[in-house]
């Protein structure tokens, strides 16, 4: 219990400083964005370092927006949501990367699956991670199959399963720990923002993995939100 309220004490610290100094970074980075894509659109065959710089400042803005959204969560705006089409949505964004690494993306949905009070852009942003996740496990093509569920007591099973490098079963308790990363170039913080939202969600999440075989993330959600 100490170390978990340590824990939440660092998140709270890390969100204020972020929040702080997120948007200083961020306004300067839009400018800089809008400069290079200016350049690469004005000169497309003269430099070929333009899309990396663009894809870089992305990436920087990808890390700041996760970082303020630790410790100084959005509000959440709660909407009936058609969960398959945000799924759907969230493989189409994705599918770029997939079909890059040889990766099929499958989905499978139960039928007359009701709307879900959520919030649809922070359920993207979940799907959206776990997709990516699943995708930079995967190294030599497989199949991520996405599959829903509806459980009794009006609840939804949402789950990702991947045929990718798998986790060490030691290392799962590790995922949500901010900055954990076994990446190269990760930043540990996907998951993290993952947890809280499914947390202000009232929902649960579960990571099954074998090593070497491949992981299954579940993301469990309520149908209504109590008010
Ligand atoms: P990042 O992706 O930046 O490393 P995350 O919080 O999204 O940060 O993930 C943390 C770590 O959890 C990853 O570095 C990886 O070791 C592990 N992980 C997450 N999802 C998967 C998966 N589908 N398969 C294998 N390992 C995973
Ligand atoms: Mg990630």
């Amino acid at each position: 219990v100490h170390e978990e309220l340590r824990q939440k004490e660092k998140l709270v610290i890390i969100g204020q400083m972020a929040a702080t100094i997120g948007h200083e970074i961020r306004n300067p980075l839009a400018s800089l964005k809008g400069f290079a894509q200016l350049q690469h659109e004005q000169f497309p065959n003269q430099n070929a370092y333009y899309p990396i710089m663009i894809q870089e400042i992305d990436r920087i803005d990808v890390i700041v927006n996760d970082l303020m959204y630790i410790g100084k969560p959005k509000a959440i705006w709660i909407e009936q949501i058609n969960i398959k089409g945000i799924i759907e949505y969230t493989i189409s964004i994705m599918s770029q990367q997939a079909d890059a690494q040889n990766i099929i993306i499958e989905s499978s949905y139960a039928e007359h699956l009701p709307l879900v009070e959520c919030d649809e852009k922070q359920l993207k942003q979940v799907f959206i991670n776990l997709i990516k996740n699943a995708i930079e496990a995967t190294t030599n093509g497989g199949t991520i199959k996405i599959n829903v569920q509806l459980l009794e007591e009006g609840k939804i099973n949402i789950s990702i399963s991947d045929e990718g490098c798998g986790i060490k079963s030691e290392d799962i308790p590790n995922l949500t720990t901010p900055f954990y990363t076994t990446k190269k170039s990760g930043t540990g913080l996907g998951l993290v923002v993952i947890n809280q939202i499914i947390k202000e969600h009232n929902g649960a999440i579960k990571i099954d993995s074998d090593l070497g075989i491949g992981t299954k993330v579940t993301v469990t959600l309520p149908i209504r939100q109590k008010l």
